[in-house]
């Protein structure tokens, strides 16, 4: 049996291990607060029943998220305290096993292609790495997609991926979106946490009086200055776990703008149908209170702060959610598609108000 963290977002130390027992630790390498991720493959244990042993925080309510493929994930199901038990198939020659459900890459090449959709290069990463991204449309607004951020939030991944998939179906007039699906692309494909990097991460790189020191946020800046951004929408994971971190909310980042913020909640609120992840306007996380102070140099607060901009913002998706509304890679598409509905209406009764 090999355990092992070759592959694409792989993150994972083998403490010890017996043929039953394996204790394993995640790697916070610069990350400079405990985090959860983790993601690894067992190769060569069919036939085996093996008991996975973690630190604390490391599991979600369901187990860990399996795959043969790193494409289609589900939850195990089960888990004790800090451990999970697995029995491979006889055919089971290979599985993998992470934190929550990856979102890779070459399934984002894959949307693209199948949409007909060109991907670019946004930046050269710090480690020489091409960052790709997409832009589709034409018009004078601009709407501006971005997740990870935090490189190991990949739920923000799929419900971004749901959101073009509706814009792309039913194009808003009269529109530029630009999407960057991996703002931190080296740790995307290192498996990092990303989250609390030394000495500050991807989402704090939008100081006003400082330069980016990371390439494609300093690009994204550029973009922006260029482009304007009359929406701006950073798709993310919370924390691992518990209370709000089981939900999807909005960080609302403005008290000047705080009617439109809950315009938009209101409206996704209105739209979200039975299939999606769901979302509830009154799980948003006020300004000003508990961890959202203001004075973070966020994508989101960067973006909203512009002249031209209309409402930007965090969108917060759970790992797991809870057990009548779990987290599948199904239901976090479907909370894009009704995202995007929610812009579309939000900007048809804003343009209606505005010419009556
Ligand atoms: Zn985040």
């Amino acid at each position: 049996m090999i355990i092992h963290k070759n592959f694409i977002g792989g993150n994972i130390c083998v403490v010890k291990q017996n043929e039953r027992d394996v204790y394993v630790e995640n790697e916070l390498r610069d990350t400079q607060e405990n985090w959860f991720y983790w993601a690894f493959c067992v190769e060569g244990a069919q036939g085996k029943t093996v008991t996975f042993h973690f630190q604390d925080d490391r599991l979600g309510y369901f187990g860990p998220a399996v795959s043969y493929d790193l494409d289609t994930w589900e939850w195990l199901g089960t888990c004790g305290k800090n451990e999970f038990t697995y029995t491979f198939g006889a055919k089971e020659t290979k599985v993998y096993f992470a934190h929550s459900m990856l979102y890779q890459p070459k399934r984002f090449l894959s949307f693209a292609e199948a949409n007909g959709l060109t991907v670019q290069t946004f930046c050269q990463s710090k480690k020489g790495r091409s960052v790709p991204y997409i832009t589709f449309g034409n018009g004078h607004r601009s709407v501006i997609l971005t997740a990870r951020h935090h490189a190991c939030e990949s739920t923000g991944n799929y419900v971004m991926e749901g959101v073009l998939t509706e814009l792309l179906n039913n194009p808003i007039p009269d529109t530029k979106i630009l999407c960057v699906p991996f703002m931190d692309y080296d740790g995307v494909v290192d498996g990092d946490q990303g989250k609390s990097r030394a000495p500050h991460d991807y989402n704090r790189d939008y100081a006003e009086n400082a330069k980016s020191i990371y390439p494609e946020t300093a690009k994204m800046r550029e973009y922006v200055k260029e482009h304007g951004c009359h929406y701006g929408f950073d798709f993310h994971s919370p924390w691992h776990i518990g209370q709000q971190n089981d939900k999807a909310f909005i960080v609302q980042n403005s008290l000047e703008k705080l009617d439109k913020l809950n315009a938009f909640g209101e409206l996704l609120e209105s739209v979200i149908t039975e299939k999606a992840f769901q979302y509830r306007h009154a799980d948003d996380y006020p300004f000003q209170t508990g961890w959202n102070k203001g004075g973070a140099t966020t994508f989101a607060s960067y973006v909203a702060k512009r002249l031209e901009n209309e409402v930007a913002f965090t969108l917060e998706t759970a790992y797991f959610g809870q057990e009548d509304n779990r987290v599948s890679q199904e239901r976090l598409l479907e909370l894009g598609k009704c995202f995007a509905q929610a812009l579309r209406k939000y900007i048809q009764e804003k343009e209606s108000k505005f010419f009556r």
